[in-house]
């Protein structure tokens, strides 16, 4: 483990550094496990919570040792890391529980949820003018990559930070981007699930047009992986189950990435696509069968459920309206 910021616990003589952490959902719980077994090989220990009971005895059965709040997780930690739903989330967890304040000085706040860069700029206001620092980290790769701690993280904040927490950082994922300052994170992870949204809608109406041709998934696969139709979407995450046995989709779309979180990220991008004058006509179009899908009750189905609308076995008035 690094000890490059005197800062932090590594570097206060005959002490480890001290982690808090906060979420441990689809997300959070493979990523703190990570962490934790990296720990032990260095000089750092993990704490961790979650509001749900259930959660907190999922990662004390993997071994992560847990609190019973928020701020028990977050006393005197040198680092303290959040990994929650939405900004909304990271505000109540950071701020109104005291978290933030129970931290040790100087301590590097690290949000590694998928929030909009105006709320991250807004936190790290406030973490800042606490004699603690901030960065942005959201991440890539999803619940495959969080458990194969092969994420990509997206960084927006100072050099200097970054640095402090790159060993962490390292033993949650295989690549680390410094997109800039302050909500720099936040931009490029929004701008990457636009995309991906809009590459999933597609793999789901070719996959589906493929059943119906009597065309397998895996010549669609074999061929248009290596093809111009290429993305992640296909190949790792094809939305009829079968195909890819790590996909959402082969387990009923459970776990994975939720339709609710997508919509979130989709709701990021629209405005963010309003206030600079873009017409994101497609994003606006996979937001729409999002919301349908919450509203038929697949809110915490993987997103890939949007096959569920093309293929038509998600009945309802307004998916009809969508056939
Ligand atoms: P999740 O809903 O599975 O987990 C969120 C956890 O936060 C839950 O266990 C919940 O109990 C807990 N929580 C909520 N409020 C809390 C609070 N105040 N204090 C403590 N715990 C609290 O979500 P996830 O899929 O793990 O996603 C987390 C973030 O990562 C989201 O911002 C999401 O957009 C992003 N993300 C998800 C994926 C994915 O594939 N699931 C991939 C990349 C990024």
């Amino acid at each position: 483990m690094a000890a490059a910021d005197p800062q932090l616990g590594t570097g206060r003589k005959g002490t480890s550094m001290k982690i808090g952490w906060i979420g441990l959902g689809n997300m959070g719980l493979p990523m703190a496990a990570n962490l934790h077994s990296a720990g032990r090989g260095a000089d750092f220990e993990v704490t961790a919570f979650d509001l749900s009971p259930d959660t907190r005895r999922a990662a004390a059965a993997q071994g992560v040792p847990t609190a019973e709040s928020t701020v028990e997780a977050a006393t005197g930690a040198d680092v303290l890391i959040t990994m929650l739903p939405k900004g909304e989330h990271v505000r109540t967890a950071l701020l109104e529980s005291g978290a933030l304040a129970a931290t040790a000085p100087g301590a590097v706040v690290v949000d590694c949820s998928t929030i909009g860069t105006a709320d991250a700029v807004a936190l790290s206001t406030v973490v800042t003018g606490s004699g603690r620092r901030f960065l942005d980290a959201p991440v890539s790769g999803g619940t495959a990559g969080a458990q194969n701690g092969t994420l990509t993280f997206m960084v927006g904040g100072t050099d200097v930070d970054l640095d402090a927490v790159r060993p962490l950082l390292d033993a949650m994922g295989e690549r680390i981007f410094h997109a800039g300052e302050t909500g720099a994170g936040q931009s490029a992870k929004m701008l990457n699930n636009m995309m991906l949204a809009m590459n999933m809608q597609s793999t789901c109406e070719a996959a589906v047009l493929a059943e119906r041709l009597g065309v397998s998934a895996k010549t669609v696969i074999d061929i248009a992986g290596v093809s111009t139709g290429d993305s992640w979407a296909l190949r790792r995450y094809y939305p009829i189950g079968g195909a890819v046995e790590s996909a959402p989709s082969s387990r009923d779309f459970a776990g994975g990435f939720a339709v609710t979180l997508m919509r979130k990220d989709l709701g990021l991008a629209l405005d963010a696509a309003a206030a600079h004058g873009v017409d994101a006509a497609a994003t606006t179009e996979v937001a729409r069968r999002l919301d349908v899908l919450a509203d038929n009750g697949f809110g915490l189905l993987d997103f890939s459920a949007l096959v569920r609308l093309v293929d038509g076995t998600v009945t309802g008035t307004e998916s009809e309206e969508l056939r």
